[in-house]
């Protein structure tokens, strides 16, 4: 366990701290670190994210009691008190701290599994999660129109989110219902299992770790006490994006109880094909068709833009098939930087001659000696 996850430790308070002194500590250490205070400084602006996250932590009554069981508990290295902590458990290495206990077991139980999350490091749950980031957050993709991607612009987006129940509150009862205490757990909303000669604390089953039980469960939520909604949000793309560009939309992930802030939303991105234009870093490609007398001849073609007006470009006497033209600062603008249009152009021959024409292309061939 890394140990910036010792709250306490980062505040520099001792564990038995009043709310006064770690409100004290957090406050003085805020104004050192803090990004405005450190610009451009990145180890300042990590520092400053722990010094708020400890904060956010301790200075929340249910949920610094929370952290303080789960060091009790013995999820980190240096705050072993559990009985027993020299026997088996002790993960060796690099995987879990204790063996037998998945940190996902506590989804169920509301903020708990959020704190764990946040104290594990947002790890990732299922495979192949590395990641680093804080608070849990959820993944989605959505689909973009090119031109959207290339100059930036808002997009809606419709993701489904977990609410609280309107219905009954969060709570899993019927209105009126009343509520007891659960005989399972007896109100403590866990339940303990022996385990390798130490107790793993599981939430309950039979209240889902409430620790209370409905008479009449709610109608609405079958006594979950969460919905599943479609929430519609606004999304700001920037310019630029491309496919793989994530958005970052904090609090908009799963929602957070017993006071924890709700996880974030990464969106990302997948931009649709254009039916003319094409990518390649900043610049953009098309393919325009002339005709072989334009070829031929040359002309002035009029050549539509990324930003929906046209240019005129103009194509010499005797252009090849697959000739490309470069439109200069016509292409994807991004960090002040600007690509250029690339446009190829295409020779149509015509398909069919009547036999006029036939006869005038023969002529043509044979005075420009071309063997046919
Ligand atoms: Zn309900
Ligand atoms: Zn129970």
């Amino acid at each position: 366990m890394p140990p910036d996850k010792d709250f306490y430790g980062v505040l520099g308070v001792p564990a038995n701290a009043t709310p006064e002194q770690i409100k004290r500590a957090y406050r003085k250490l805020a104004k050192k670190w803090h990004p405005d205070a450190n610009p451009g400084d990145k180890s300042s602006a990590e520092r400053f994210k722990e010094i708020s996250e400890a904060h956010a932590v301790l200075s929340d009554p249910a949920r610094r009691k929370q952290y303080d069981q789960l060091r009790r508990y013995g999820a980190f290295d240096g705050a072993r008190t559990r009985p027993g902590a020299g026997g088996p458990g002790r993960g060796a290495g690099a995987g879990s701290p204790f063996e037998g206990f998945n940190p996902s077991d506590l989804g169920g139980l509301g903020g708990l599994g959020d704190l764990f999350s946040s104290i594990f490091g947002g790890r990732r749950r299922g495979p192949g999660g590395e990641g680093a980031e804080r608070g849990e957050s959820v993944e989605t993709m959505v689909s973009i129109p090119f031109r959207v991607a290339a100059l930036g612009g808002k997009v809606p987006i419709s993701v489904p989110v977990t609410e609280a129940c309107p219905s009954c509150g969060g709570s899993g009862a019927a209105p009126g219902s009343t509520l007891s205490t659960c005989a399972e757990c007896r109100g403590s909303g866990t339940i303990s299992f022996g385990y390798g000669g130490f107790a793993v604390k599981r939430p309950c089953p039979a209240c889902r770790g409430r620790g209370k039980v409905a008479a009449q469960r709610c109608g609405t939520c079958q006594g979950v006490g969460e919905v599943r909604v479609e929430r519609r949000l606004m999304i700001n793309v920037p310019p630029g994006s491309d496919t793989g560009t994530q958005i970052r939309l904090r609090g908009h992930g799963p929602r957070g109880t017993g006071g924890a802030p709700a996880g974030d939303l990464l969106v990302g991105l997948q931009v649709e094909p254009d039916r003319f234009f094409r990518r390649e870093g900043l610049d953009v490609h098309c393919t325009v068709p002339i005709n072989v007398a334009q070829a031929m001849l040359g002309t002035k073609l009029k050549v539509r833009t990324l930003d929906g007006k046209h240019v005129v470009l103009r194509i010499p006497a005797g252009t090849q098939a697959g000739r490309k033209f470069r439109i200069r600062g016509q292409g994807i603008e991004k960090n002040a930087a600007r690509g250029d249009q690339i446009v190829e152009v295409q020779v149509d021959v015509p398909a069919k001659l009547s036999p006029e024409q036939e006869a005038m292309i023969k002529s043509f061939a044979d005075a420009a000696g071309l063997k046919y």
